[in-house]
């Protein structure tokens, strides 16, 4: 409910994406204890150039359950094969495989 007293619907389109970006974030604990954009050397986080447009160091010490940055990376990940008709990675390595594209 908003404050109004209406009630906020996700789109299917909004909920596909939310469940998407959940199935990531699953997958990605199979593989990495910690971010693969973190660098452990610099602390620097490798999307926030791609999501941000600055540079900027991980305050998260590379834990990233929750982050949002890498949230916001994947929902843009999402839009981005959907706007183009592309299959949605299934597993978070195809997405950690693939170059920075959003
Ligand atoms: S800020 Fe988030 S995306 Fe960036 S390195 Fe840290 S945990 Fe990863």
């Amino acid at each position: 409910m908003t404050r109004d007293g209406e009630t906020l619907t996700k789109t299917p389109e909004e909920d596909a994406e939310r469940r998407w970006v959940a199935l990531m974030m699953k997958t990605a604990r199979k593989y990495h204890k910690l971010c693969p954009y973190f660098d452990k050397k610099t602390t620097q986080c490798l999307l926030m150039v791609t999501v941000e447009g600055r540079v900027g160091r991980c305050d998260r010490d590379g834990k990233y359950d929750g982050c949002p940055i890498l949230v916001k990376f994947l929902e843009r990940l999402y839009r981005y094969h959907v706007e183009r008709g592309r299959v949605l990675p299934r597993d978070f390595q195809d997405v950690v495989n693939q170059a920075f594209i959003v």
